[in-house]
């Protein structure tokens, strides 16, 4: 090979080991560089003034004095690149901006029925430009787009398997959203996987099912540390699985009897006749909704159970309703579950996500950033 090409791989090589080694400790010092990649002091040096002159790295203060010198404190910039997440849903559309930790800069929630209309791809458009502009997201910065849809889709051809949810030609709905940000990276994502995508970036589980509690449930498998997407892009479609014996509901799906028919927020909504908001804030006062939540809480129960059987790993409780699940249901949830359970399941078994209706459009933003950083190193994340 070409020395000079050599060389150049060389320096490549070592100036993606230092940035990875800034961003996986945080705060790090040129010395601590030094001894945790083996790397010369120059060879650092070069790496480091390399990374802050690209605006990638900066100087965040000093460490605490161990007696001589203090220490300059590198970290990575977070703003040095963006990702953009989109959810569509059949009531509203959910966008948000991340960093390259995958925290969350500006989120927006726009209340408008999907239609398979220029008007509604016009509007979409419109409302992604403007997040961008009031959050000054600068556009050289943004990694690209991912969208969430209601769809059992390819990730690689972005051909629709599986369609119900929103109304109108699959196939056609994703060729108009191409065109909507043909100036942009974009990917596309069933809703529940990109859940799991952000579920598994912030708890680093290795096994685990995620339910994504939204107002139409969604269910997906982590399995030795990755978002399984099965032979056909439709693995752990939990909400699909029967549920219960001799159903009389009927899912969207045309099935009866679905996980769908009994734990979809849809359910609360539509037995309680109110939102989530106001069904959670009156619970204390209203023995109905008590009624009604713990109908919901053991049939949550009895699909863990089920799901539990296969996988034998973390139960993962996610959007929506995660957010408003708290400790004391946490222990009922356990208590049904184990009552006729030989196989225990104990309290940290069940994580409760974090991000509410959110977590999908984290999860479409956060696969551009994990793509950006695997060029680094892929093991970083
Ligand atoms: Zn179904």
């Amino acid at each position: 090979m070409n020395e000079s090409l050599t060389q150049i791989s060389v320096k490549k090589i070592n100036n993606n080991k230092v940035y990875a080694c800034i961003y996986r400790e945080k705060a790090i010092s040129k010395n601590m560089l030094v001894n945790k990649l083996n790397m010369s002091l120059s060879t650092v040096e070069k790496n480091l003034k390399a990374l802050t002159d690209a605006g990638m790295i900066y100087a965040d203060g000093y460490f605490e004095s161990t007696g001589g010198r203090k220490a300059k404190i590198y970290a990575i910039c977070q703003n040095y690149r963006y990702s953009i997440g989109i959810a569509i849903l059949s009531n509203c559309i959910l966008i948000s901006a991340l960093n390259l930790y995958g925290d969350s800069i500006a989120n927006l929630d726009v209340n408008i029925n999907f239609e398979d209309t220029k008007a509604y791809y016009d509007n979409l458009q419109t409302k992604v430009i403007e997040f961008i502009s009031i959050n000054n997201l600068d556009q050289d910065k943004i990694l690209g787009i991912g969208i969430a849809l209601p769809m059992v889709l390819n990730l690689k051809t972005n051909q629709v398997i599986f369609s119900k949810i929103l109304v109108g030609d699959s196939n056609n709905i994703v060729n108009n959203l191409k065109v909507c940000f043909k100036n942009y990276q974009l990917s596309f994502y069933h809703d529940s996987i990109a859940a799991a995508f952000y579920e598994h970036w912030i708890n680093k589980v290795n096994t685990a099912a995620v339910l994504l509690l939204n107002d139409h449930l969604g269910g997906a498998l982590i399995i030795n540390g990755q978002v399984q997407l099965g032979d056909n892009y439709s693995a752990g479609l939990l909400e699909h699985m029967q549920l219960h014996h001799r159903p009389t509901s009927s899912c969207y799906c045309g099935s009866k009897g679905c996980s769908e028919c009994y734990c979809a927020a849809n359910v609360i909504k539509e037995k309680s006749k109110t939102d989530i908001d106001n069904f959670f804030l009156q619970m204390d006062r209203n023995t109905h909704y008590q009624k009604i939540w713990q109908t919901y809480l053991q049939d949550l129960a009895l699909i863990i159970k089920n799901i539990n059987r296969l996988i034998d790993g973390k139960i993962i409780l996610s959007g929506t309703i995660a957010y408003y699940i708290k400790d004391n249901d946490l222990n009922t949830l356990l208590k049904y579950i184990n009552d006729t359970n030989v196989f225990y399941i104990d309290r940290n078994r069940i994580i409760s996500g974090s991000a509410g209706a959110y977590t999908q459009s984290y999860g479409a933003a956060i696969c551009q950033i994990k793509t950006f950083l695997d060029s680094f190193d892929n093991e970083l994340i």
